[in-house]
């Protein structure tokens, strides 16, 4: 009996897989930020499209498009928008000009670190607060991964005071470029793609990036080779933007499996950095002993605090919605950091050199 049944089960089987594959129930189009294949930021998307297959056993269908295809690194938000793709990937903050107050969801300069600030999204509020913010242009978000720390970026010269950054061109986007440009310095936003010829021709005489996962790869410190410890970006999420009448449109089940599996990807993408960072820093030294390392001198971090402060003094006058977006930060900040100093850096004090 059982026999008869395996064969019957196999013939079953030879049929099946000879018919023609199924078209999926549900083709959606993705375009992201970055170059085709671009480590961790693309291929994090290709394994987001794969997830969504495999999770709805083929029922749902993503096509993934870079920038290589789209030709336009920033503009998801208006291509998901817009409904020309149903979902994008890419940085929050590089939407400033489209909505001023996108650019409190990918990191605040003296803001949370990566943790902190997935505790915030996921527990204290954020994510409601960014789906406030991009249910006005027709978007739903969902985190998307975190390069975890980020470094202040590579400069041709040492940075050893204020005066040192006056008229600084620097590639450096988001609320840091903002800070920069309060004290003094020029900020400018180019795509990944660019950064090396930008830097090399003098176009820019400094950059930030992300940091070893991402930065060694890329060549920079063949044309700057000072280093900087990070101050702007603690915790830089990508983030999924999903056209909502799209969503609204889709059963359960789809949209469910959509944004858990950009939660998962996310969660993934958080790993890999960490993990790419703690690799390529401890071989840097000896791979690359012309980059200096460098801490940017106190004063220059207290000005660039004062210069953080005062624009969060003025973007909260805004509006409700920002003081709002502003207050959440700042809360959560005053309170998850007790316990990250009492936790994390305790501990790291404790066990330091022991
Ligand atoms: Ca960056």
């Amino acid at each position: 009996m059982k026999l008869i049944k395996k064969s019957l089960l196999g013939a079953v089987l030879l049929v099946a897989s000879s018919l023609p594959a199924v078209a999926a129930e549900i083709n959606l189009k993705l375009a992201h930020s970055w170059p085709k294949g671009f480590p961790i930021f693309a291929t994090s998307v290709d394994k987001y499209a794969a997830l969504v297959s495999e999770m709805s056993d083929g029922r749902i269908e993503i096509k993934v498009d870079s920038r290589n295809k789209h030709k336009s690194a920033f503009g998801i938000f208006d291509f998901v928008k817009s409904g020309q793709y149903d979902i994008g990937q890419s940085a929050s903050y590089y939407y400033g000009g489209k909505d001023p107050d996108t650019l409190f969801f990918t990191t605040m300069p003296f803001g949370m670190t990566a943790l902190e600030q997935y505790a915030w999204f996921h527990e204290g509020g954020g994510l409601e607060l960014a789906n406030e913010v991009y249910a006005k242009h027709g978007l739903q978000v969902m985190t998307g991964g975190n390069t975890t720390m980020q470094m202040g970026g590579w400069f041709n010269k040492e940075i050893n005071s204020v005066a040192d950054l006056q008229g600084l061109k620097m590639r450096i986007p988001g609320f840091g470029g903002k800070v920069m440009a309060g004290v003094g310095a020029v900020p400018t936003n180019i795509p990944a793609g660019e950064l090396y010829q930008a830097l090399e021709r003098g176009t820019i005489d400094a950059l930030e990036w992300v940091g070893p996962s991402l930065d060694l790869r890329m060549g920079f410190h063949k044309v700057a080779s000072y280093y900087y410890t990070g101050w702007h970006e603690p915790s830089t999420e990508l983030m999924y933007f999903f056209n909502k009448k799209t969503m609204d449109g889709l059963p359960k089940w789809a949209s469910s499996i959509l944004l858990n599996a950009a939660k998962l990807t996310g969660f993934n993408m958080t790993v890999e950095s960490q993990h790419e960072s703690g690799v390529n820093w401890s071989n840097m030294s000896s791979e690359f002993p012309n980059i200096q390392v460098r801490d940017f001198p106190e004063d220059v971090i207290s000005a660039l605090r004062r210069s953080n402060d005062e624009l969060l003094k003025e973007e909260a006058s805004r509006s409700e919605l920002t003081q709002s977006i502003i207050q959440s930060q700042a809360d959560y900040l005053k309170q998850i950091r007790q316990w990250t100093e009492i936790g994390d850096r305790a501990y790291l004090n404790n066990i330091a050199g022991k």
